[in-house]
């Protein structure tokens, strides 16, 4: 995007600080992301302020790194620098939204607008694929659909463009506002809409009627044919609908088999094969469909384009890979504009001080293949990348001469040249168009373990953070519990999320965790529950804080400072106020503050106590007394001491039922994890953690046989039963099985037939339509970890931190 910074300024309503002349500048990356290294001299910088972040904060390191435009709400936070434009606005996000806007207008192209509540993704996914043919598209890459990334998604437009397709997702009332002049839809698409992720709103009218927003000058609107919505869009605008079962709806449509017979406008009728017949994707299908016939596509040519349907993959998942790699597979995309996606991501994720990528021939909608490949070079050397593998024909003639980059022809060149013991310690990332079939190289470079996985949303883990810190003052500090391997999450990389997010401490049971987190390079302040006496000294060299409980503790963590020299080492006392567990009791208090009194080798960073039952209603009065005794025992050693400490009590169902309690921090540990105390607080969290594996052997018995050890199920008739390779070793509780509980197989209740075994269980599967292969779930959204705790009698917290380690963890942002 170019242009000249005067009329800038005036779109956006900024003031320069500085006296710069005016500049005609060509910017060729919007960036929001200090990390990218991306971030050059044609960066339009701009420093977004979120509840846990400020992009002010790296304005220095920006300059650093050669960018010249920056975007700021702080005015006083800068002084002039010759040569840098400081763009001093009311409000950063807005800026990005009208910048957006600025460079929408200087284009005419017709723009498809995708809003709804689920669906959106793969509906702009496959539009592409089938409209592609016939138009030059640009569309939001990923799911790039928020107040942020629908302008970043718009600065991807450009001249050669002649159809946008961008998708709109809001989460609250106002929101939609915002964002309707950024996209300016010609055509409008409702995908599904449902009561998910309704936090915002107070009701599904009032989410339909903001989505509207998006549409109020669209000329059309397609959506499946329900009152809801047509009371909605024909107040706004015409609307082109479907239907599964009104045969009155513009597009009819009628499954039979695999097979989808087709009526339009009560007429004119086809036969279209369909290349997924799950109700979802039919869904899906119906949506594409219809909006194709709307442009003036033929039947015929429909049904031959749905042919090429692909399942849309819609993340880039982070796998342990052989030799201490760590795979980031993207296999399924070699679309330009997520490349730049790819590489941020990369960079944030790698573990490994080596990147690596492994790229097939890359595509990008209208341009020549060497404009792409002078690109793709630039993107590569300014992501520092140490070793490009290229696979394909494009990339093997452009890249050649690059250093450090290796080329194959095809993806058979590659396997049969190359192998695992050719990767070692780095972080790959595995990119490719799906014709080269690049799954096979991430089958190739993954650690085999069984079929099982814990998949840990680091987005949803996002989204619950940010939920209970809107609960709180924003001067409110945060300390997160990641102890017991992150309640058995893995620790590491959710420690990297909560670093980035600011949060002001983490917490862990044991001195080993916090050494673990430190090795991996976690710089956040760390407090250790459970200090042990012989592990002092290791906790002194890696910067890691002691809880201390008792003075018998204190003097011998005294004795270790003392001989390290330490000085105002930080330290955090634990007061005893019900829980009867660790902790100072009143009559110790008078001991402590003796010994405290007299040493300068430590200083009391805070006083914090636990409640025991903030989650009972039933004992209201006693947490209500814990508090008391908190706030006077630590009143006591405050004074006494005259010092000013960070004082804490609440963890997670704390901040939820008694909110007014928070002093100056909270520790948050299992409503991170997506699980809250009652229906309400769960309905606003998002699922964390899904435990799956898959069928691996399906069999027939008759009746009266029996399954399993104990012969503890019979079947009645002929029964279909499936083998599932999880146990009680992997941590499904044995209580679990033998008729109590069940797993989730294609989304209908599978019963657990006979008694789990260590490393696999049984389902009954006879009224399940269900193969060989087919994804098992034994929890996450649709069977949350908490229905399973009070059915065997136990908590969400033993569930989940029994998962054992030989259960792979696959971390994914959505
Ligand atoms: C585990 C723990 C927490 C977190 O409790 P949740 O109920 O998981 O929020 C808070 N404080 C202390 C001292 C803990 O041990």
């Amino acid at each position: 995007m170019k242009f000249n910074t005067d009329a800038f300024c005036s779109f956006i309503k900024a003031d320069i600080i500085g006296n710069n002349k005016s500049e005609y500048i060509d910017i060729t990356n919007i960036s929001v992301d200090s990390r990218s290294l991306q971030n050059d001299q044609h960066t339009l910088f701009f420093a977004l302020k979120g509840g846990n972040h400020d992009g002010h904060n790296y304005i220095d390191e920006l300059i650093a790194k050669g960018v010249r435009y920056i975007v700021i709400s702080d005015g006083e936070r800068v002084s002039a620098i010759p040569g840098i434009f400081f763009f001093k606005v009311e409000n950063t996000l807005e800026a990005l939204q009208q910048s957006a806007t600025f460079h929408r207008d200087s284009f005419d192209l017709s723009v498809v607008g995708i809003t709804g509540s689920k669906g959106k993704t793969v509906v702009k996914e496959w539009l592409n694929y089938l409209l592609s043919e016939d138009y030059k598209i640009i569309k939001s890459p990923k799911s790039y659909n928020s107040q942020t990334g629908v302008p970043l998604s718009i600065f991807g437009i450009e001249e050669k463009h002649n159809l946008g397709i961008f998708e709109v997702g809001i989460s609250t009332v106002g929101e939609m506002d915002k964002l309707v002049n950024v996209v300016k839809p010609s055509i409008g698409i409702f995908t599904a809409i449902t009561d998910e992720h309704g936090e915002g709103f107070t009701s599904l009218e009032e989410k339909v009627s903001e989505k509207m927003k998006l549409f109020k000058d669209a000329e059309v609107v397609i959506c499946e044919q329900t009152p809801l919505l047509l009371k909605y869009i024909s107040a706004v605008t015409s609307v082109y609908t479907w239907s599964m079962t009104d045969a009155s709806a513009n597009v009819y449509g009628q499954v039979s088999n695999s097979s989808l017979i087709i009526t339009v406008n009560q007429t004119r009728s086809a036969t279209i094969e369909l290349p997924f017949t799950d109700d979802t994707s039919v869904r899906n299908i119906m949506t594409c469909i219809s909006t194709m016939i709307y442009l003036g596509y033929t039947t015929e040519k429909i049904a031959s384009r749905l042919r090429g349907l692909y399942p849309v993959e819609l993340r880039m998942q982070v796998k342990n890979g052989v030799n201490n790699c760590t795979i980031i597979d993207d296999a399924y995309n070699a679309d330009y504009q997520s490349l730049s996606i790819a590489l941020d991501f990369l960079e944030k994720h790698k573990v490994n001080k080596s990147k690596t990528v492994i790229l097939s021939d890359m595509f990008k909608s209208g341009y020549e293949v060497e404009e792409i490949y002078a690109q793709l070079r630039e993107l590569l050397v300014a992501n520092q990348i140490t070793r490009i593998i290229g696979i394909g024909e494009h990339i093997s003639n452009y890249l050649i001469g690059m250093p450090n980059t290796y080329l194959y022809k095809d993806t058979e060149e590659f396997l049969q040249k190359v192998t695992v013991d050719d990767f070692n310690e780095e972080t790959i990332l595995v990119k490719g168009a799906r014709g080269f079939r690049f799954d096979r190289i991430v089958t190739m470079l993954e650690k085999k373990t069984h079929e099982t996985v814990l998949e840990v949303n680091l987005t949803a883990l996002r989204h619950n953070l940010n939920f209970y810190r809107s609960k709180l003052k924003p001067e409110t500090k945060i300390m997160v519990m990641v102890k017991a391997f992150g309640y058995g999450n893995g620790s590491y990389e959710i420690a990297k999320l909560l670093a980035h997010e600011n949060v002001d401490y983490l917490g862990v049971a044991f001195a080993d965790e916090g050494i673990e987190l430190r090795k991996a390079g976690v710089n956040t302040k760390i407090i250790v529950m459970n200090p042990e006496i012989n592990a002092f000294s290791a906790m002194i060299a890696y910067d890691l804080e002691p809880e201390v409980y008792s003075v018998r503790e204190l003097n011998a963590f005294l004795k270790v400072a003392r001989e390290r020299n330490c000085y105002e080492y930080p330290i955090h006392i634990k007061l005893d106020t019900g829980m009867h567990r660790h902790g100072f009791l009143t009559a110790d208090l008078d001991e402590l503050i003796d010994v405290l009194r007299h040493t300068n080798v430590v200083e009391v960073k805070s006083i914090f106590s636990h409640l025991s039952s903030s989650d009972m209603p039933e004992y209201t009065d006693f947490t209500l007394d814990q508090m008391k005794m908190f706030t006077h025992n630590s009143d006591k050693l405050i004074e006494a001491l005259e010092i000013s400490p960070i004082r804490h009590i609440l963890n997670t169902s704390g901040i939820y039922s008694f909110t007014e309690y928070q002093f100056d921090m909270v520790r948050v540990g299992i409503g991170l994890y997506g699980v809250g105390n009652n229906k309400t607080e769960m309905q606003q969290l998002a699922n964390v953690s899904t435990l799956k594996t898959c069928i691996m052997q399906i069999k027939e018995i008759n009746d009266a046989d029996s399954v399993g050890y104990g012969r503890r199920f019979r079947a009645q008739g002929k029964t279909r039963i499936a083998t599932v390779p999880i146990g009680y070793a992997d941590g499904v509780h044995r209580s679990w099985g033998a008729g109590v509980g069940y797993v989730l197989v294609n989304g209908q209740k599978a019963e657990i037939a006979g008694s789990i075994c260590m490393d696999m269980l049984m389902i009954n599967v006879t009224n399940i339509n269900c193969k060989e292969n087919d994804e098992v779930i034994i929890f996450g959204k649709d069977l949350p970890v908490t229905i399973i705790a009070d059915k065997i009698n136990t908590i969400p917290y033993e569930i989940l931190t029994s998962i054992a380690l030989r259960v792979k963890r696959i971390f994914f942002e959505e």
